[in-house]
């Protein structure tokens, strides 16, 4: 299946590409709905915009919905030429079977207001050359949206995807690393001025909860203000290394460096009523179980590192 790939991927000229730049992926598209507050009104709610601008008699539609008003939902729309469809289906012949959209880019000329009526043409505007990215090979592909408003133009659509062939597993040389000692390393937390005590207690074997010294809520993770009334105040209290199995996987794939599955992962509720994320150690990973009980201990993972983690308590292995 590969190599068969490969042998297409050989035959695929760029000038059969490049063929496709300028032809239209849609003509005379034409939006499903007017532009209308409800729509406007989902749209502000689900990003958090509380620009007046976008609301009242007066409302303008947010810029960047521009291409909400071209959308084809999923029975599509009139208009769409194949052109698009076609040249996906070539590259996917190649061998350039994955996707992933990269970018887009917006140009507005004049505002959309509720009532306005959205036509649309699209075009492909550029494939790119064959290129070497860190997902694999592939091409870039450039489309070009023009929006108008009662026939007048809106604003431009710029969408880009990138078409490749996943990288097959050890067809390339991996990465430069870091130098060996860091190449089977636990990966390190990043430690900053919010979390920074936390590690401290782990390097003298405490296990630290937050406390707020407002309203006396405890908090795990670490975060620079309580949840329950916005404090930013507080202490610590050392946890007593009590808990049990909240919840729990075992890891089985995919395999990560430094780790070896399987391995179970618990969310450890401890006795003072916060979570954990933590190994649970001490027995097999098939065995545990919600509800477990299990006992802080710290691990050392390495010589200069070491973590916090559950073993499961009475359990003879
Ligand atoms: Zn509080």
């Amino acid at each position: 299946m590969a190599a068969e790939a490969e042998a297409q991927g050989e035959t695929l000229s760029y000038e059969g590409l490049r063929a496709f730049e300028g032809l239209a992926a849609a003509t005379a598209g034409e939006g499903r709905d007017p532009v209308n507050a409800p729509m406007i009104r989902h749209w502000c709610e689900a990003m958090g915009d509380t620009n007046p601008a976008y609301e009242g008699p007066d409302a303008i539609a947010p810029p960047t919905m521009l291409q909400v008003w071209t959308m084809a939902g999923l029975s599509g729309y009139a208009g769409r030429t194949g052109a698009y469809d076609d040249l996906l289906a070539l590259l996917d012949g190649a061998g350039y079977t994955s996707v992933v959209a990269t970018d887009c880019e917006q140009e507005y000329v004049r505002p959309l207001r509720p009532g306005d009526s959205i036509t649309f043409d699209a075009v492909i505007e550029s494939v790119s050359p064959l290129k070497k990215t860190k997902l694999g090979e592939g091409h870039f592909v450039t489309t070009r949206m023009d929006v108008r408003a009662g026939g007048e133009l809106a604003g431009t659509h710029r969408f880009r995807i990138l078409k490749y062939a996943p990288r097959r597993r050890g067809a390339d040389p991996p990465a430069p690393r870091a130098p060996e000692r860091s190449r089977s390393a636990r990966p390190r937390p990043v430690v900053n001025r919010d979390n920074a005590g936390f590690w401290d207690g782990v390097a003298a074997h405490r296990l630290l909860i937050q406390r707020c010294g407002d309203c006396g809520t405890l908090r795990f993770p670490w975060l620079p203000g309580c949840n329950a009334c916005g404090g930013q105040e507080w202490d610590t209290v050392q946890a007593s290394g009590e808990g049990t199995v909240f919840s729990y996987v075992v890891m089985h794939h995919p395999p990560f460096p430094a780790f070896d599955p399987p391995y179970a992962v618990g969310l450890i509720e401890l006795a003072e009523g916060v979570r954990i994320v933590s190994n649970v150690t001490g027995v097999p990973p098939e065995k545990v179980r919600i509800g477990m009980p299990v006992r802080l201990e710290f691990l050392r993972v390495d010589e200069e590192y070491e973590l916090p983690v559950f073993r499961a308590e009475g359990e003879r292995v």
